[in-house]
């Protein structure tokens, strides 16, 4: 099982060491493959925080003037360069022109964020026209809900993970409340099995199946934000439309991160933000889809003057020319300012492709993957000695560029020797690190530094229990 995976990533690091003359775990191999990489320059266009600005950096074990190796793009990315040039120039324009700036200029506030819209399409597979920016995530889970979720007495369940992101739990809960219906009868959780980490496909398949006729909504994350896992959507779509269920995801850890072909898959609607592999920054404007086969038939409920055909909407007449599709799911105008840092990045985006970014990912997580498994796979032989278990599925086409590492050592101390060497990641109690190499801005030199910081952050973890 776990031979064939990395197969094409061993082919490539062993094909390098050797025309190197090297190993495949030497660094001559990563800066080998940095410059190979077609996608380098992309790391030009953000800004990349340095050791020393990072507030846990420990100056005397790291050299402060070095970037940081950031990890974590998974929950929060990277600020473009341009974010704040775009910010400028509508503050300028406002300074200058006040209530001209509606519609004047390259982003005229009235309609800007249309202007990004298709851009945001062909990063998650959509058509034009199938897909909305507006508000932030869970709002936009709970307008979406709004329509697809229209429980009876026979079909009234929401199928989820059973270790769903907190707050598409909590909005599944209220709204099934909203309704008149019971969480404890009518929200659905999918276990993994018993001893295992990740959920299979055929499982999720067999309960739908199974459960399908009283499930109203399969709602599942596209790459699932704790153990990096990235769902089957085409099957599950399938599977849950033949039993008559509408089927939704949560794309928030998928979006600039796997390959989404969310219109031909026939999803029936999406939701996701856009600071985590999007790097539009903490709270950025939201993404909503509706497959355009709903566009006339599924409508919003809550109604607001920005779901107005644009052509009409500023007639004020107090009749309501909806548009169709998600485009009527719009209540409000959309801030200006967050329109700015989202074009900064999908601008970047449209300068490559999610192929090649996914090109570049497998190869960069499965260094990575690699590396940890050289290193810090449990060894009989030494069963004090630290070692990590991948969590993340090994399998390249079910996962993204995150990996989850299960550590057989309580995971704080480490965690906090690893920022202390200036590593930016992410840490989930009681012995999980996740860690997010993203192809946009990280590099494969960045993977083997990290590689080496995590050993000498396990030596200094020891070395402090051994003096407490
Ligand atoms: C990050 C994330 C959220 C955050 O929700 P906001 O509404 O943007 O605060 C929700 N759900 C998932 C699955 C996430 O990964």
């Amino acid at each position: 099982m776990d031979s064939s995976p990395s197969d094409s990533t061993h082919k490539v690091l062993e094909r390098v060491s050797a025309e190197l003359g090297s190993t495949p775990t030497s660094h001559d191999v990563a800066v080998y493959l940095d410059k190979q990489d077609p996608l380098q320059h992309l790391r030009k266009q953000f800004l990349v925080p340095r050791v020393g600005d990072l507030s846990p950096s420990d100056l005397s074990l790291v050299d402060g003037t070095k970037d940081c190796i950031y990890f974590v793009g998974n929950s929060l990315g990277l600020q473009p360069k341009s974010a704040r040039k775009y910010i400028d120039e509508e503050l300028d324009k406002w300074a200058k022109t006040g209530i001209h700036g509606h519609m004047e200029g390259g982003r005229p506030w009235a309609y800007a964020e249309n202007t990004l819209e298709d851009l945001m399409a062909n990063v998650v597979g959509a058509k034009p026209g199938e897909v909305a920016l507006m508000n932030g995530l869970t709002v936009n889970l709970h307008l979406l809900l709004l329509s697809f979720y229209r429980p009876t007495a026979e079909r009234h369940k929401i199928l989820i993970e059973d270790k769903a992101f907190p707050s598409d739990h909590y909005a599944v809960e209220s709204q099934i409340r909203l309704r008149g219906f019971d969480p404890q009868q009518s929200l659905l959780l999918m276990k993994s099995r018993e001893g295992e980490d990740t959920l299979r496909t055929e499982d999720i398949l067999a309960t739908i199946e199974r459960e399908g006729d009283s499930i109203a909504v399969v709602l599942f994350s596209g790459v699932q934000y704790y153990t990096g896992q990235l769902f089957n959507m085409a099957a599950i779509s399938r599977a849950g439309q033949s039993k008559g269920c509408y089927v939704g995801f949560d794309c928030a850890h998928a979006v600039g991160n796997a390959e989404l072909r969310l219109h031909d898959w026939g999803v029936d609607f999406a939701c996701w933000c856009s600071y985590k592999y999007l790097n539009s920054g903490a709270g950025g404007l939201a993404g909503a889809f509706i497959h355009e086969k709903h566009a006339h038939t599924v409508k919003s409920t809550l109604w607001g003057w920005w779901g107005h055909d644009l052509k009409t909407r500023f007639a004020m007449n107090n009749v309501m020319d909806l548009l169709p599709g998600v485009g009527g799911y719009r209540i409000s105008n959309q801030p200006i300012l967050l329109v700015c840092t989202l074009q900064a990045s999908l601008d970047i985006f449209s300068q490559t492709s999610m192929q090649a970014l996914r090109k570049k990912s497998k190869l960069l997580t499965g260094y990575l993957e690699y590396l940890i498994k050289h290193y810090y796979t449990r060894d009989e032989a030494r069963p004090d000695k630290p070692s990590v278990r991948i969590i993340t599925p090994s399998e390249p086409e079910e996962r993204g560029c995150q990996l989850s590492l299960s550590f057989s050592v309580p995971i704080l101390t480490i965690f906090r020797e690893l920022e202390k060497r200036g590593v930016a990641c992410d840490m989930r109690e009681p012995n999980i690190l996740r860690v997010a190499p993203t192809p946009l801005y990280n590099s494969f030199s960045d993977v083997h530094r990290f590689v080496h910081l995590l050993g000498t952050a396990l030596e200094a973890s020891k070395d402090l229990s051994h003096n407490a």
